[in-house]
């Protein structure tokens, strides 16, 4: 049975979008082609980095979300203020 490893993780907004959908298109519409590719490296290396152990990031409750946050994200730790997902990290 899955058991919660931690259940307040706060992600961006570039987290959530891979965490949920797996796609990270909407990174093209705030960077460039070549500065989104960096991003999405990124964020998939903090996901995977988080899911080491056999974890998984999943979606949390959305009533948590914050919508405008100064915390850095606790997946990829980006300091830019902004919104904030509630996820819960499963084991
Ligand atoms: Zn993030």
């Amino acid at each position: 049975m899955a058991t919660i490893v931690d259940d307040h993780v706060m992600v961006c907004d570039d987290c959530l979008m891979i965490i949920a959908n797996d796609d990270a298109t909407g990174l093209d519409h705030f960077l460039d082609e070549e500065s989104a590719a960096a991003r999405e490296r990124e964020v998939r290396d903090s996901i995977y980095a988080a899911q080491r152990d056999g974890n998984t990031l999943v979606v949390g409750d959305s009533e948590y979300d914050e919508a405008f946050s100064t915390s850095s994200c606790d997946c990829c730790h980006t300091h830019l203020a902004g919104a904030r997902h509630h996820c819960v990290l499963m084991g």
